[in-house]
């Protein structure tokens, strides 16, 4: 993830264009679409009862996802290394295991990068994707270079690590429910659930333009110019994703979430609402602001976005220290059981 005081400023001086765009741009996706693009405009949630909440928070586990998915992530993975191989390795197979019907597949591509072409790989996981509409839960699964200092080596545990664990927990905990999806029925929107994970989301050097975001670039581009449904003349896979939800920069104790889109608002106050009946901890709402992140290039394209990131950013940010020792379990914990309720309810399981 990226950020620091001089592009903070211009992100903001962003946000007011952004904003001032947005309807524009809702508007330009929208003319000649079919109506089921509409459809997330006033999609509603299906409430879980406390028993549900209870099952949810019983079914997930911090310990699994620590052993399991979390610490083969914490290996030097930035874009191109043999970490990175072993990271993406690891992703899949955690995915192939499951029983839900996931399809994965690896969008790999040469971009241009300070040090000259360089390969990034995608991974984007699927529960039925010829649904027409899909939840995405995002995040970045590479690490940021850094030259090894003395025998420490850079591991971004909340950089992002730790929200690629979470999805793969998520989809773990949640692996029988979202083995329903397939079943088809009239009270269901026809609506899925989709991972994906970025690469090449850090800067090789200084962050710009061009060196950043590589992964995320290059697929809101790629959708764009997708058709989908498959076959379909006016509408893209942009149009299927209902909401990002993007995940960054989790894991450090007591972490304030900012609720950063004027169009997304509504999601963000259920999961305050959600944390509220966990009554453990707070997502602060406070003032807009943006910050450059693999969100951006889907947002620029009218994609609707919830950004959760936590800011200000961990005191670990970018330095050695952001390992698996400096990590908080329970807030962890905590937001893996938020995040499952908010996709169950989102997708109506
Ligand atoms: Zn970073």
């Amino acid at each position: 993830m990226a950020g620091g005081g001089d592009r903070r400023v211009v992100g903001t001086l962003h946000l007011l264009l952004v904003v001032a765009a947005l309807p524009l741009v809702i508007q330009g996706v929208s003319r000649g679409a079919a109506d089921w693009t509409q459809e997330k405009n006033y999609h509603k949630p299906a409430i879980l009862n406390s028993s549900s909440l209870w099952q949810v928070a019983e079914g997930t586990s911090i310990f699994e996802m620590w052993k399991n998915d979390l610490q083969p992530l914490l290996i030097e993975r930035y874009p191109g290394s043999p970490g990175s191989y072993a990271a993406r390795q690891h992703i899949m197979k955690r995915i192939q295991r499951l029983q839900a019907d996931w399809v994965l597949e690896v969008d790999t591509f040469l971009s241009q990068t300070p040090y000259g072409y360089r390969s990034f790989s995608n991974i984007i996981s699927t529960l039925n994707p010829t649904a027409k509409r899909h939840l995405v839960l995002a995040c970045h699964y590479d690490s940021k270079y850094f030259p090894h200092w003395g025998n420490r080596v850079f591991v971004g545990a909340t950089d992002s690590a730790v929200p690629c664990a979470m999805m793969l927990e998520l989809a773990r905990a949640l692996d029988k429910r979202l083995l329903s999806l397939k079943n088809v029925s009239d009270s269901r929107p026809d609506l899925s659930l989709q991972l994906i994970f970025f690469d090449g989301e850090e800067a090789f050097l200084h962050w710009s333009p061009q060196d950043s975001l590589y992964g995320s670039r290059h697929l809101a581009s790629k959708m764009a110019s997708t058709p989908h449904p498959p076959g379909a003349r006016n509408t893209n896979q942009l149009h299927g994703m209902d909401l990002l939800v993007l995940l960054d920069l989790i894991g450090a104790l007591n972490p304030t979430f900012l609720n950063f889109f004027p169009n997304s608002a509504r999601w963000f106050v259920r999961l305050q609402t959600i944390e509220y009946y966990k009554r453990n901890f707070y997502l602060n709402l406070r003032d807009l602001s943006l910050i450059q992140d693999d969100h951006i290039p889907f947002l620029r394209k009218g994609v609707p976005v919830l950004h959760l990131i936590s800011s200000p950013f961990p005191e670990v940010w970018h330095t050695m220290d952001d390992d698996e020792e400096n990590l908080d379990e329970t807030t962890i914990d905590n937001l893996n059981k938020i995040i499952q309720v908010f996709v169950l309810e989102y997708l109506h399981l």
